[in-house]
């Protein structure tokens, strides 16, 4: 049974049915550490869940790979710039 609380609380993950990153496999995405990130940033820039999924990563602090067309070291650059 869903409360009031749940709805006010539960993220909205919408984005994720039209995600482009759900076709090219967690490795483009989690690349190794020195990896190019240019391929997963070209889909990213095609992908209309973009800003969204950018927002998600960085309320919810991922730490690792490529989310909305940024990598972690550019997501924290962002928050830092926005404090
Ligand atoms: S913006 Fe990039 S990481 Fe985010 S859902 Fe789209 S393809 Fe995946």
């Amino acid at each position: 049974m869903q409360t009031d609380t749940d709805v006010l609380t539960a993220p909205d993950l919408s984005w994720r049915e039209n995600a482009l990153c759900a076709q090219a496999g967690p490795e483009f995405f989690f690349p190794a550490p020195g990896s190019s990130t240019r391929e997963a940033k070209q889909l990213c820039g095609a992908c209309e869940g973009r800003v969204a999924c950018l927002e998600y990563a960085l309320t919810h602090d991922e730490r690792f790979g490529v989310w909305g067309g940024l990598s972690e070291k550019e997501r924290g650059r962002l928050k830092r710039q926005s404090r």
